[in-house]
C-alpha cells in the first residue's frame, strides 16, 4: 500500500511522496497532506526505544515515502544527512528543571533547527533529480536563518543551483556570513538594496514568470514543503522515547512563527505518540495565540523582536490544522483563504475551536519576560540558550498544567547565532562551536543589486547558465 497526498484546498488530484517534494504547493494553492494517518502503535514505539536517531528517522519516515524510495536508499540518505552534525545524539537533550528539558535542535551546520529538516531535504532532492535527470535552481528570500540552512542543504550538489536574496546591512553579521562565506560554486548570494518584503516581493515575481521559471527550472525549498514537516516529527519521537513514551506521557513547547515545527509534533501525535500538551509559543507577532484564545485568525503588522525568525503574520502551515479542523473540507479552507486574503481575517466555528485547544495550548512572551528568562536560566542552570529557546520556556513553565509530566521545549538555535540579543539579557557573549570559530575572518562572495526585477532576472539567468 502506497501513500498519497491530498491538497487542503481539495482541488487537485492525490500525488505521490516524490511529486509532493518536488512540487512544494500543490496547484491550486494548497498545502499537501497525507490522505490518512501512519500509525506506530505502541508496540512500535516499544521496538524503537534505545535506537539511534537514524534509525528511529528511518521507521517514522518510511510510511511517508512510501515506495519512492527503497528502505535501503532511504536508511543511507538519512545516514548521510546527519552524518554532519556535530553531536552524535542529533538532537540530544538536556535536563534544566526537575522534569523539564531542552531538546538541542541546533547541532546542524547553521546553528538552527532548520537544518534538521532542509539536510535531509537536500539529499531527498538530489535523489529524485538525478532519477528523473532533472536540475533545478532553488531561489529564496531570507530575513536570516532559512537562507543559511538552504545553502548548507544544497552547495556542491551537481544538480541544484541555489540563488539566495538577503536585505542588505539588515540581517545580523554572523546570519550574513553564514551565506557569503560558502565556497561552493553552485551557492549564489544577492544583497538587495530594500527590506525583506522588497527580497520576498522579487521571489514571488520571478515564480509568477511561467518564461523564467520554466527556463530556469526554479524551485523552492520553502517551510511548506512536506517532507520539511514530516523529517521534524522524528525528533519529537526520539525525545518521548527517551523521557518514557509510550508508558510515560510528555509535553513540548515550541517556539513558533510559521506553525511547522508544532505541526510536526501534531502529526507525531496522530501518528500514535504519546504526547501530553503541545504548548505553541509565540513572541510579540501573536497572530496564533490569539487564534487559540478567540477562534479568530487575524492579520496585524508585523513587529521586530529579538527572536526574528518568529516575526511573522501569516502562519503557512496553519492551513494544514485548518484542514483538519474542518474536517478535511477543502473547498471551506479555499473559502477561508481566500477570505483572508481579501478582508485579512477569518474566524472558524465554536465545534472547530473547541478541537483546536483540545490538541493545542499557546502563549505570548513578551521582549521582557524573554530576556528574564535567559537571565534566569544562566543563573540557575548555568546554561545560556537564544531568545527563540527563550520564549519556549517561558511559554512552557506558563502553560503547563502537570508538572510531574516531562515537558520538552524545544531549543531551535544556538545561542552564538544572536549574540547580541543574547549578551544584552545575560552580560555573557556566547561563543561560536570550533568549526564556525573564524567564520568572522573568511572571504565572502555577494552581489550587491537594486530592488528591481529585470535586473535581478538578468544576474540570475547568468549565473546559472553560465559554465562554471
Ligand atoms: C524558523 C524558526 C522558528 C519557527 O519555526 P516555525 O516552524 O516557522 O514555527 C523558531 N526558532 C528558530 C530559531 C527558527 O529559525
Amino acid at each position: 500500500m502506497t501513500i498519497r497526498y491530498v491538497s487542503t484546498r481539495g482541488g487537485v488530484p492525490p500525488a505521490g511522496f516524490e511529486e509532493v517534494l518536488l512540487a512544494g504547493l500543490a496547484a491550486d494553492g494548497g498545502l499537501y497532506v497525507p490522505e490518512s494517518w501512519p500509525r506506530l502503535e505502541r508496540e512500535d514505539l516499544e521496538e524503537l526505544r534505545g535506537a539511534s536517531y537514524q534509525q528511529v528517522a528511518a521507521r517514522v519516515l518510511a510510511p511517508f515515502v512510501g515506495d519512492a524510495l527503497s528502505e535501503a536508499d532511504l536508511r543511507r540518505l538519512i545516514e548521510q544527512a546527519y552524518g554532519a552534525f556535530d553531536h552524535t545524539a542529533v538532537a540530544p537533550l538536556r535536563q534544566i528543571g526537575p522534569n523539564d528539558w531542552l531538546l538541542e535542535l541546533f547541532h546542524g551546520p547553521t546553528l538552527a533547527f532548520k537544518d534538521i529538516a532542509l539536510q535531509l531535504l537536500g539529499f531527498l532532492f538530489e535523489h529524485a533529480l538525478a532519477r528523473r535527470r532533472q536540475s533545478i535552481t532553488v531561489v529564496g528570500a531570507t530575513s536570516g536563518d532559512t537562507g543559511s540552512a538552504a545553502i548548507a542543504a544544497c552547495a556542491g550538489r551537481e544538480r541544484m543551483s541555489v540563488v539566495i536574496l538577503h536585505p542588505r546591512d539588515r540581517i545580523s553579521e554572523v546570519q550574513r556570513r553564514q551565506m557569503t562565506t560558502v565556497e561552493a560554486a553552485n551557492v549564489h548570494n544577492v544583497a538587495i538594496e530594500g527590506s525583506f518584503d522588497d527580497c520576498q516581493a522579487l521571489v514571488k515575481a520571478m515564480f509568477n514568470d511561467p518564461v523564467f521559471r520554466e527556463r530556469l527550472n526554479l524551485a523552492a525549498i520553502n517551510s511548506i514543503n512536506w517532507a520539511r514537516v514530516v523529517a521534524q516529527s522524528v525528533y519529537y519521537v526520539t525525545s518521548a522515547l527517551a523521557l518514557g513514551a509510550p508508558w510515560r506521557r510528555v509535553s513540548f513547547a515550541v517556539p513558533s512563527g510559521n506553525f511547522g515545527d508544532v505541526y510536526a509534533g501534531y502529526v507525531a501525535k496522530r501518528m500514535g505518540l504519546t504526547i501530553g500538551q503541545l504548548i505553541v509559543a509565540t513572541n510579540r507577532n501573536d497572530i496564533l495565540s490569539r487564534f487559540f484564545a478567540t477562534g479568530r485568525y487575524g492579520l496585524g503588522p508585523v513587529e521586530a523582536t529579538m527572536s526574528p525568525s518568529m516575526d511573522i503574520q501569516v502562519a503557512s502551515n496553519f492551513e494544514r490544522l485548518l484542514f483538519d479542523l474542518l474536517e478535511r473540507n477543502g473547498p471551506e479552507v479555499a473559502r477561508l483563504m481566500a477570505q483572508l486574503a481579501e478582508r485579512r481575517s477569518f474566524a472558524v466555528p465554536a465545534d472547530a475551536l473547541g478541537r483546536a485547544c483540545e490538541l493545542f495550548d499557546a502563549a505570548r512572551v513578551d521582549e521582557e519576560e524573554t530576556a528574564v528568562t535567559m537571565a534566569e536560566l544562566l543563573r540557575t542552570t548555568g546554561e545560556l540558550i537564544d531568545p527563540h529557546t527563550a520564549v519556549g520556556v517561558h511559554a512552557g513553565r506558563a502553560s503547563r498544567v502537570d508538572p510531574a509530566m516531562p515537558l520538552v521545549v524545544l531549543a531551535t538555535a544556538h545561542p552564538a547565532k544572536f549574540p547580541d540579543a543574547v549578551r544584552r539579557a545575560t552580560g555573557l557573549a556566547p561563543t561560536l562551536p570550533p568549526r564556525l570559530a573564524d567564520l568572522l575572518q573568511r572571504p565572502e562572495r555577494f552581489t550587491v543589486l537594486p530592488s528591481d526585477l529585470a535586473e535581478v532576472q538578468a544576474h540570475i539567468e547568468n549565473l546559472v547558465t553560465e559554465p562554471a
